[in-house]
């Protein structure tokens, strides 16, 4: 670990107007949550899966919907159910200090779909979610129903010896067909992007606010199997930033000039940043 690294970083932290955030899967980890890079990691976490031989990519496909509704709901009421009962670490909640007490505004881009920064604290209209959300969910037969919250009391009952969940299934206010996640599956023509889109807006918005003021970008775990918050951090450092910062224990390496990589966890590089204050 460089600390002059941490002290550049301090300084960035300490003299910024505005935090742009950017979060990948890394974020989570330090929270508990479990990593899907790899097939052991995932199978780990789903040994039904590992039996079955289904790989996260496959899993992650809206045709389970389709086919095996039941195991479908199984694999997102698991993760779900998972996401409601993990509390966000503390990393999360010295960003919302900075953001209340600090006073410094702020706007994250997530590609996780764990409403974790909801669940801290930050508002629904500084979030931009770019795989979609969990805590979301969109008719299957697309019949007109927009978009809708999860109701904050569902719990999914999910055998653990084979992933199916029990029925009944999260169905459409509207029509009653089957509900599935907003997320952004693999293969997934069907996903409805208007609320990301939504999202998209008010971020693009905020940029424009504060393109011309001291404005930091920290990114965390994002790394660069799907780069969605990779790139977009490196175009807003680009475009509008003053400072960034690659937080990242495995690919903290940046090609820009004046970034500062810090190769650690979300969780330990927040606390060292915002140390002594
Ligand atoms: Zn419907």
């Amino acid at each position: 670990m460089n600390q002059q690294s941490i002290i550049h970083a301090q300084k960035a932290w300490s003299e910024c107007d505005a935090i742009f955030i950017g979060a990948g899967a890394g974020m989570g980890v330090d929270s508990g949550l479990p990593d899907f890079r790899g097939k052991s990691g995932f199978w780990k976490a789903y040994p039904p899966l590992a039996e079955m031989g289904i790989e996260f990519e496959e899993m992650a496909n809206p045709h389970w919907f389709l086919e095996n509704p039941r195991l479908a709901w199984g694999f997102y009421g698991h993760r779900f159910n998972l996401y409601q009962k993990t509390q966000p670490h503390n990393g999360f909640h010295v960003l919302l200090t900075k953001f209340k007490e600090g006073n410094i505004p702020m706007f994250v881009l997530t590609s996780n779909v764990d409403g974790h920064f909801q669940k801290t604290g930050f508002k629904e209209d500084q979030i931009m979610e770019c795989h979609g959300s969990l805590m979301h969910f969109q008719c299957i037969e697309e019949c007109g129903q927009p978009i809708w919250p999860i109701s904050p009391d569902l719990h999914l009952q999910i055998n653990p010896d084979n992933l199916l969940a029990k029925e009944p299934l999260p169905s459409c206010p509207q029509c009653g067909s089957l509900a599935r996640p907003n997320i952004l599956m693999f293969s997934d023509f069907a996903w409805d992007g208007t609320r990301t889109y939504d999202q998209k807006q008010k971020f693009e918005k905020w940029i424009e606010k504060f393109k011309n003021k001291n404005l930091l970008i920290i990114e965390f775990g994002a790394g660069t199997n799907i780069p969605t918050v990779r790139l977009t951090c490196e175009e807003v450092y680009q475009s509008a930033g003053n400072h960034f910062i690659r937080v990242n224990p495995r690919e903290s390496e940046c090609g820009l000039k004046n970034t500062i990589s810090l190769p650690m966890g979300a969780k330990d590089a927040l606390k060292a940043i915002s140390e002594n204050q």
